[in-house]
């Protein structure tokens, strides 16, 4: 089978299709090819018994407007957006001495929450919008947090964020490259907090629209969201289940070949846009020398175990809040248990409860060597004791392992970054795009997609 077409995009995820969406918008001729038979990516929702749950990402954020211009275009009965119980959603623990402890919202509750130092909520806080700006563009995440804030702040706060996104290490992620929204805040107004207020303001007076940052979903699954934006592109535009693929210089551009059904694919193009992840890409793009390649596949995706435990009848703590997240300092088995019944509706049979638990990460990679009932064993021994549950018999249990599930912005970040705009000098038509680069959350996911059909269309 031989195609011609402007431009082929390779990974079917939330890049890629945000990307074909927009092309495709704008009337540019798109195919999407992907080595699975369908589309989605990590975004996958699964219905059983009563029970809706996820594979991959359970809720995103609202955190930019192209996303939510995203939602309202892809909007139809199939396809809608489910925002989250704003009181619910805002709710959540972090664990302290073995039990659950709710996370302060505002200044107040930052004075008496358990959770930090007496030296951190009288010094720590209150002067930090006083210190001086950082020098180092290479201080991780940990050493940022401490000489700003304090330990405790770091240990009980942007530790268990930082597990909730990244399932990562704050000593090993680089602050630039990882939160860079963060450094910049410090880098341009000398504070987070000061900072903070100061952009809040300055993009009032600008009449800018913000994000309205809240949690979301779609009724009936996050898989409502990627088949709503795969329905606008159009099943035509789509080449699945394709395997092996290589892409290669050729005189129209490039030439990409896969296999699908036993049956040699090549498909011509001007351009070619990866949007797959940074570990695919050394089979993909053979073209590309040694040294490139090494640099440009350097992001490590940390390795995570995600479990789905469905309850019939719920007999555990009250569900009041989005969930509780297990600072690494707390020595646990388990990175958080994620509440979905109690900010989206459906998860659960009514009584019952869908509880998400994760586990891995960069520090505990130990664990990915459990076997399923090694993993069931912790599981019940971490959610009965923190879910306060008399007896656990999950009425589900589901257990998914990611071999990469989210890359880490670490110091190699710097090089890869570089390699990409190289590359993309030196191939013309050949853009890299993914989860390696740009940010890894659903948000950024949406964004880049945008930014790259957007210098397609303008270019
Ligand atoms: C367990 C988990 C939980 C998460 N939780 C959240 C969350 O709560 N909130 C949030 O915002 N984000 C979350 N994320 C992150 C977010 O889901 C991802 O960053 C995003 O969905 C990635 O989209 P993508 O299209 O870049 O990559 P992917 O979804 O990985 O898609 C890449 C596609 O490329 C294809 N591909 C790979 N190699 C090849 C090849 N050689 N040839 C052809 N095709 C190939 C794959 O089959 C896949 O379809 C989570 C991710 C994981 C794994």
């Amino acid at each position: 089978m031989d195609k011609k077409v402007d431009i082929v995009i390779v990974g079917a995820g939330l890049t890629g299709l945000t990307t074909g969406y927009y092309l495709n918008k704008a009337g540019k001729q798109v195919l999407i090819v992907d080595k699975l038979d369908r589309w989605g990516g990590v975004i996958q929702t699964h219905k059983e018994n009563g029970f809706l749950y996820e594979n991959g990402p359970n809720t995103g954020v609202l955190s930019d407007v192209i996303m939510e211009d995203l939602f309202e275009e892809i909007q139809d009965e199939e396809c809608q957006i489910e925002l989250a119980d704003t009181k619910k959603a805002n709710k959540r623990y972090v664990v302290k001495n073995g039990k659950f402890v709710a996370l302060p919202t505002g200044p107040f509750g930052g004075l008496i929450t358990p959770l930090f130092s007496w030296r951190d909520k009288f010094l720590g806080i209150p002067l930090e919008p006083f210190r001086p700006r950082g020098k180092n563009p290479e201080e991780t995440l940990a050493e940022l947090v401490k000489r700003r804030m304090g330990k405790s702040m770091l240990d009980y706060a942007i530790d268990p964020f930082i597990l909730g996104v990244y399932a990562g290490d704050p000593n090993q992620l680089i602050p630039k490259y990882a939160l860079p929204k963060l450094y910049n805040l410090e880098q341009e107004y000398g504070s987070f907090i000061g900072g903070a207020v100061k952009k809040m303001i300055a993009t009032k007076r600008k009449g800018e629209r913000s994000p309205s940052r809240k949690i979301f979903s779609f009724k009936g699954g996050l898989q409502k969201m990627t088949d709503g934006i795969a329905k606008k592109i159009g099943d035509e535009n789509f080449l699945l289940g394709l395997e092996n693929i290589t892409v290669n210089k050729a005189d129209c551009g490039y030439s990409l070949t896969g296999v699908k059904a036993g049956e040699k694919v090549t498909v011509e193009a001007n351009k070619v846009i990866t949007a797959c992840g940074g570990y695919a890409l050394k089979s993909l793009l053979p073209f590309v020398n040694e040294t490139d390649m090494t640099n440009l596949s350097n992001a490590h995706y940390t390795k995570v175990i995600e479990v789905q435990l469905g309850f019939n009848k719920w007999n555990g703590r009250e569900l009041d809040g989005f969930g509780g997240l297990c600072p690494f300092v707390e020595n646990r088995d388990i990175l958080g248990i994620l509440f979905m019944s109690a900010t989206q509706t459906e998860r659960a049979p009514e009584g019952g409860a869908l509880l998400t638990v994760f586990m891995g990460g960069m520090r505990r990679q130990d664990l990915m060597e459990k076997s399923d009932k090694e993993v069931k064993e912790i599981v019940a021994r971490e959610v009965s004791e923190l879910m306060e549950m008399p007896d656990f018999k999950p009425d589900m249990i589901k257990i998914h392992r990611y071999e990469h599930a989210i890359p880490q912005y670490g110091l190699e970040s710097k090089i890869r970054f570089e390699t990409i705009e190289k590359l993309e000098q030196e191939y013309e038509g050949l853009i890299l795009g993914g989860n390696f680069c740009g940010g890894i959350g659903m948000s950024k996911r949406v964004v880049q997609g945008y930014e790259i059909a957007e210098k397609i269309i303008y270019s």
